[in-house]
């Protein structure tokens, strides 16, 4: 796969092109830490959930087709996102979504999913909280004997009032809601207003036992200072995106020493950034021993699943495939599943690469850090 920047500055990605890489990618075992549920929704989930719910189709598919993957820029995307999830309307739209992304999940060999999803996106449809989570549950129970593992992480959004952020997590740490979520996030949706404000939820959801991350957009005029807030002040146990943390040698230090995690997607970061370095920056990251992973964020809207992620970074950075497995290795081990699945999967992914010729020497201590500084 390719990323060519068009005249405007816009990024296209080209036709995927079969490699040895691409086979060792699609059968080595998979973790998949920032994808949002909701961005997993394709065209057909489209059509089939406005005939159901009794609705038109909406203004995407209209006058010209869908505008899925011609983003301009950030707020564009948001404006197409928001468009299509206009058709959600009951449980059972989340559970088919759950359902139809494991599925697809599986067949790329993706053993265990943290999914993001976004109730306040939802609430002024009139789809309540309680419904998202009956119809979650019964996606959970329907793919219970499947050989993919999955748990949820409610994304609050940044734009939206504390104290309805606070109702939610309330709902949320009722005894038979626990077991579903294992963390919250805090996703900008674009707004460059830092979330202080925020610091008290994720206070109150750490004490009950839940995980937490931050998404830290790049290449915005604040960039660090969102990452400043999310390491120090906010304190959450892992980051979405932030490989602009390589603009302030304090805070990759600090992250070095908590042992962070980083998830990034670089498809999605080209199609809203531009022609960004992203995938140099996450590569110079692994450099550093940072623990940065790779994934796919909204595969539905993007087109372009895990391993089509993983492909970009072969095509941009010379990826090999220790660095490939470095890569997974970092999203197991900066997972929030169970300890006993996070020592399955590692040993399948050493399984994967010693079958495939390489060495798990190579895996560890310094070899030589081939790539520039981007
Ligand atoms: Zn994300």
């Amino acid at each position: 796969m390719t990323i060519e920047t068009s005249p405007d500055g816009h990024s296209s990605i080209g036709p995927i092109s079969m490699s040895t890489m691409t086979e060792f990618l699609k059968g080595m075992p998979k973790c998949e830490l920032n994808v949002h549920l909701e961005g997993t929704m394709e065209s057909s989930h489209i059509k089939i959930f406005a005939v159901r719910n009794g609705l038109a189709f909406p203004d995407i598919f209209q006058p010209s087709g869908l505008r899925y993957k011609d983003f301009r820029g950030p707020q564009d995307f948001l404006n197409v996102y928001q468009n299509a999830l206009s058709v959600i309307r009951t449980g059972d739209d989340f559970k088919d979504l759950l359902i139809d992304y494991l599925r697809k999940a599986q067949s790329m060999r993706v053993l265990y999913v943290e999914f993001y999803f976004e109730p306040q996106v939802h609430l002024e449809r009139g789809v309540s909280l309680d419904m998202i989570l009956k119809g979650l549950k019964e996606g959970f129970e329907a793919m219970r004997n499947e050989n993919i593992k999955a748990q949820m992480v409610l994304c609050f959004l940044s734009d939206r009032p504390v104290q309805e952020a606070d109702d939610i997590l309330t709902m949320l740490l009722k005894d038979e809601n626990k077991a579903l979520v294992v963390g919250i996030g805090l996703n900008n949706n674009g707004n460059d207003q830092l979330p202080f404000k925020f610091r008290r939820i994720f206070e109150r959801a750490r004490a009950a036992g839940l995980k937490t991350s931050m998404h830290c957009d790049i290449d915005m005029e604040n960039s660090v200072d969102f990452l400043r807030l999310a390491l120090l002040s906010m304190r959450v146990d892992r980051i979405d995106g932030g490989t602009d943390i390589l603009d302030q040698e304090s805070l990759l230090q600090e992250a070095l020493t908590r042992d962070m995690g980083f998830t990034c997607c670089p498809i999605s970061k080209s199609y809203l950034r531009g022609n960004c370095v992203q995938p140099e920056q996450i590569m110079f990251l692994l450099d550093q021993g940072v623990k940065v992973s790779i994934h796919s964020d909204d595969p539905g809207f993007m087109v372009a699943n895990l391993v089509d992620n993983l492909d970009v970074m072969e095509k941009k950075t010379g990826m090999v495939k220790k660095e490939a497995v470095k890569f997974q290795e970092n999203a197991i081990l900066t997972s929030w599943a169970p300890d006993d699945l996070k020592l399955g999967m590692l040993n399948s992914l050493y399984e994967h690469f010693k079958s495939q010729g390489g060495n798990l020497g190579d895996l560890d201590g310094d070899e030589e850090r081939d790539h520039e500084f981007p």
